[in-house]
């Protein structure tokens, strides 16, 4: 497992800095816990909703070793079924998720970087993923990445067995690997003792917000 401290993560992406400034410990690039766990990092690319990228091409999807375990185990379960996953977002510096914040201008689904915990996607603790088949093929899920509608809800309520069929089983994989869905966005997932890994200022603002964060991606 490669370990990155915040100073080389700093130096290998100059274009972004302070970028593991809020991590709050060691990241890890999730395949080389997993090489088999697809990585399409929207953010990198143009495919998003701001239209350009907003991370150096290249950049890895870092988390905390932790969660890159659970990924690891729910590939792993994946499989059985013939199934992946495809990770979309992983950790995402402050920097970046100031310009999300400001660029979408959507307080009910993008968290504002200045208030409490902020994402916790800056903190290493939270993915965005979906399912791939056997051939690392997209499938059918309720919506696409950043879907700011009703169709990115938890629970499904669409008319396609498919598409119930595989966000069903990307939350039980996700479920029984330690991580916790999101109501509003189908996508994101946080490990379940995501409080361990925030600073102690950060926990305590995190419990006084109570779970304002948890509706934010
Ligand atoms: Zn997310």
């Amino acid at each position: 497992m490669r370990r990155f401290n915040v100073p080389l993560i700093a130096a290998m992406a100059v274009a972004l800095p302070p970028l593991a400034a809020n991590a709050g410990g060691p990241l890890v690039d999730i395949r080389s816990v997993d090489p088999t766990i697809i990585v399409e990092l929207r953010y990198a690319g143009r495919n998003n909703l701001v239209g350009y990228p907003l991370y150096p091409s290249g950049t890895c999807a870092l988390t905390r070793p932790e969660v890159a375990s659970g990924l690891a185990a729910a590939q792993a379960f994946l499989r059985r079924y013939q199934f992946g996953l495809k990770i979309w977002d992983a950790y995402r510096p402050v920097a970046v998720q100031e310009k999300l914040w400001h660029a979408s201008h959507n307080s009910d689904y993008v968290a504002n970087p200045e208030i409490g915990v902020g994402s916790l996607h800056s903190w290493g603790v939270a993915i965005d993923a979906t399912l791939v088949d056997t051939w690392n093929r997209p499938v059918r899920m309720p919506s696409d990445f950043d879907d700011f509608t009703p169709a990115a809800m938890w629970r499904y309520v669409g008319p396609h067995a498919d598409v119930r069929a595989h966000v069903h089983l990307l939350q039980i994989a996700m479920r029984n690997a330690g991580f916790w869905g999101l109501r509003t966005e189908w996508w994101h997932f946080t490990i379940a003792d995501w409080q361990k890994y925030l600073s102690n200022q950060a926990a305590r603002t995190a419990q006084v917000s109570g779970t304002q964060w948890r509706g934010k991606l």
